[in-house]
């Protein structure tokens, strides 16, 4: 008797491997959004990626949004980086003691980042966040710290306190096994309500260390400063005495050469960073002016320390990447191609009759599935009313179309210098198709 080959399930072997991750790793990763929940599909593993290009372990392709969330400004793999990490290697990878490429690094953040001209290497924006909240602290002699709800900042204790209360209340923990006492030196405050931040410095002001966000919001999709906003809460810190903290982690060296200071005319007293300068490597850094970084360990009294901080495999991944990003018209090209997308993920959603609002700065962008009617998401309220199983059923459809995009509606995608005019034209033919199929949905509209 004929029998018929039944094709193998697109996703066989990343449902094999991830059933046997989840008996070994909580959840089956090692960062929650990778385990595909919020938008019900289930995860892929990757085996390897190539420009802009991602494969499964099921060599699936996809055209890659996520870029392992923001560090690959030059795409997966770049000749250059490959060469420079693989130059350090022959080297050795951590000596213990300081090496120059964390100086040329130091450098290269200070030519282009005035505002920091001193820096402390870390291994993650978590710890680069952490640390800088402990300096503030020790800085102002201070307790409290106000941050913005949606804001991420990793996963630091006293920063996993989201909104709920609202402004102008002591924090709750959003995470189980965060100290209750810790979560009360937090304060909430709601991105761009300038006369809540004004009464929460009232109410508080003399005992708030600082004020930490993120001066263009990623992580509750994008969400951009109105205009006048930054200058207010700027002006409240120094009436306060308060430091601002900008966490540029994931917006520093994307959204301008000089990061979101630079593009908004911002002045941080201490700036966090990551991704970027590591060019896929692990790494963080927290800096600002000598007088408040020469406070730190061992030069000051703050502790803080690193067996792999400063590592030379991610020094020299950051600075091939920081080179690349230096040729003439980078991010003129970066820019074209997200107005690209944009443009046309509007146009389709506009075509089906779902509303969407794509909300960008640069090559980072978040198209929001929001209410009928709704024209922008500028705070996190705004962001959590939108369509979260819209946007579900949007990804998976894209998903099984190849393209990659972030599994959540609460991020952002972004664009590399390995995408092409090519990529965004296939990218926007699968968003018609995946659009039309949701846009049947009952959810949709
Ligand atoms: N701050 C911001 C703005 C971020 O986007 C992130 C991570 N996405 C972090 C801090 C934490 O960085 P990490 O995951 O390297 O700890």
């Amino acid at each position: 008797m004929a029998r018929t080959k039944t094709p193998k399930p697109r996703y066989a072997r990343s449902q094999e491997l991830s059933a046997l991750a989840v008996t070994l790793m909580p959840g089956g990763v090692s960062s929650p959004v990778r385990s595909f929940r919020s938008v019900g599909a289930s995860p892929v593993l990757i085996k390897e990626a190539k420009g802009c290009r991602l494969t499964d372990v099921d060599n699936n392709s996809y055209i890659d949004y996520v870029m392992s969330y923001g560090p690959l400004m030059a795409g997966h793999a770049p000749a250059a980086v490959r060469a420079a990490v693989a130059k350090q290697m022959d080297k050795g990878s951590a000596y213990g003691c300081t090496n120059e490429l964390e100086i040329r690094l130091a450098q290269r953040i200070a030519t282009l980042m005035p505002q920091v001209p001193m820096v402390r290497f870390v291994n993650s924006g978590t710890e680069a966040t952490m640390s800088a909240l402990r300096l503030a602290r020790a800085a102002t002699g201070r307790d409290l710290v106000v941050k913005f709800a949606g804001c991420y900042h990793g996963h630091v204790d006293a920063l996993l306190v989201e909104a709920g209360s609202g402004a102008m209340t002591h924090g709750t923990p959003s995470s189980a096994g965060v100290s209750s006492a810790l979560a009360q030196t937090t304060l909430i405050a709601q991105f761009n309500d300038l006369v809540g931040l004004t009464n929460l410095f009232a109410l508080h002001g003399p005992r708030i260390a600082a004020v930490a966000l993120e001066a263009i919001c990623g992580n509750m999709g994008v969400v951009l400063p109105v205009a006048g906003y930054l200058e207010g809460v700027r002006a409240l810190c120094d009436q306060y005495g308060a430091l601002l903290i900008v966490d540029e982690v994931m917006t520093g060296f994307r959204v301008a050469p000089g990061g979101a200071q630079q593009l908004l005319k911002l002045r941080p007293d201490i700036t966090c960073l990551g991704k970027i300068i590591g060019g896929g490597l692990p790494v963080g850094a927290y800096g600002g002016r000598a007088e408040l970084m020469n406070q730190i360990s061992p030069a000051g009294p703050v502790y803080q320390a690193g067996t792999l901080s400063g590592n030379p495999l991610s020094m020299a991944a950051g600075l091939a990447t920081l080179d690349i990003l230096a040729a003439e018209g980078a991010y003129t090209q970066l820019e074209n191609l997200a107005v690209k997308l944009a443009r046309g993920l509007e146009l389709a959603a506009a075509a089906f009759h779902i509303p969407m609002v794509v909300q960008r700065c640069g090559s980072m962008l978040t198209p929001f599935f929001v209410r009928p009617g709704q024209s922008e998401v500028r705070d996190y309220q705004q962001a959590m009313q939108c369509n979260t199983t819209t946007y579900a059923a949007f990804f998976r459809s894209m998903l099984d179309a190849g393209i990659m995009l972030p599994p959540s509606q609460f991020e952002a995608w972004f664009i590399s210098l390995a995408h092409t005019e090519i990529e965004i034209e296939q990218t926007l033919e699968a968003a018609t198709t995946a659009l039309g199929i949701v846009s049947q949905m009952p959810a949709a509209g």
